[in-house]
């Protein structure tokens, strides 16, 4: 059984500390992988802002904070552009691929694109595109395999900009199998990978599912004849969970599973069909996802 390994890198931390512990473990298992790198500034303080703001709002007014602590300190970092994680941590990314993994882009501004996707046109699109994937082929000194928006935030509009570029393949959405999106009548060229898998914060807490269970639950979900593509974080496996990952690629491994870049599903897939993708929420995470349609949906909506 194959699985599609696809590490998401969304900071400037993850991808410092995150990265290269990743890179050391899967040496060890003989693991190639691919890596969906954040590019541009790390805004993720202000995602974390955000997250927090309503119950840390009133617990900060209810406790004068500001006045405790001053509002310099209690802004430091959401106002001001985070650094340029690409010009700052570029060996870190030139390692990973002379490791052989796989390098995709994830993002120019993580948090800008789940934060605007919604309202970006598509210029504003295929500028965010743009400004990942020139300073990666800097990097690189060769054009990105393939790319994966941040948070499963796609639309039929980011594929069409997507289209544009060279990627091999994409991976925007969840699902259950290769397909080729249908948009506007015409079936774009790039095949979509879908995330088969849930991720570690989707699934911890609920169902009682603990540490101690998580790794035998997502065992249980993986389908021996059926495409399984997991995603883990370098912020979560990398760092707080790395113990348990590694645990996870032992179990996996002696159960004969072999980890492989997402690349390798789609060129070693049978026959790509046609699809496309809905916005759809999913157990474990806040707002809208990008999921594959399913085919009772397709006919409906007149896709193919
Ligand atoms: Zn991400």
């Amino acid at each position: 059984m194959k699985i599609g390994l696809r590490i998401d890198v969304d900071t400037f931390r993850g991808t410092k500390v995150g990265v290269p512990n990743l890179c050391r473990t899967l040496a060890k298992h003989d693991i190639r992988a691919s890596f969906f790198f954040s590019l541009g500034p790390d805004n993720m303080g202000r995602h974390l802002w955000r997250l927090l703001r309503p119950g840390f709002f009133i617990k900060m007014l209810r406790t004068k904070a500001a006045s405790l602590y001053g509002w310099d300190i209690l802004f430091k970092g959401t106002f001001r552009p985070g650094p340029i994680i690409g010009e700052r941590l570029a060996p870190i990314i030139i390692s990973a691929a002379q490791e052989g993994h796989e390098i995709g882009l994830h993002a120019w501004d993580h948090h800008a694109w789940q934060a605007h996707v919604d309202t970006m046109d598509g210029d504003a699109i295929y500028r965010s595109l743009n400004r990942g994937v020139e300073l990666l082929t800097r990097i690189l000194g060769r054009q990105p395999a393939c790319s994966a928006v941040p948070g499963w935030k796609c639309k039929d509009l980011v594929l069409m900009e997507k289209a544009k570029f060279s990627f091999d393949y994409n991976s925007d959405c969840r699902g259950v199998s290769v397909f080729r999106p249908f948009v506007e009548g015409k079936q774009l060229s790039q095949p979509q990978i879908p995330v088969t898998l849930p991720t570690y914060d989707e699934v911890i807490g609920s169902n009682g599912i603990t540490d101690n269970t998580y790794n035998d639950y997502m065992l249980s979900l993986l389908k021996p004849e059926k495409l399984n593509v997991l995603t883990i974080h370098a912020e979560v496996e990398g760092m707080a969970c790395f113990g348990l990952f590694d645990a996870f690629l032992n179990m996996a491994q002696s159960k004969g599973a072999s980890f492989v870049p997402l690349g390798a599903l789609s060129s070693g897939y049978p026959s790509i069909g046609p699809g496309s993708m809905v916005a759809q929420k999913i157990p474990g995470r806040e707002g809208w996802i990008s999921c594959q349609a399913e085919p009772s949906y397709m006919s409906k909506s007149g896709g193919a």
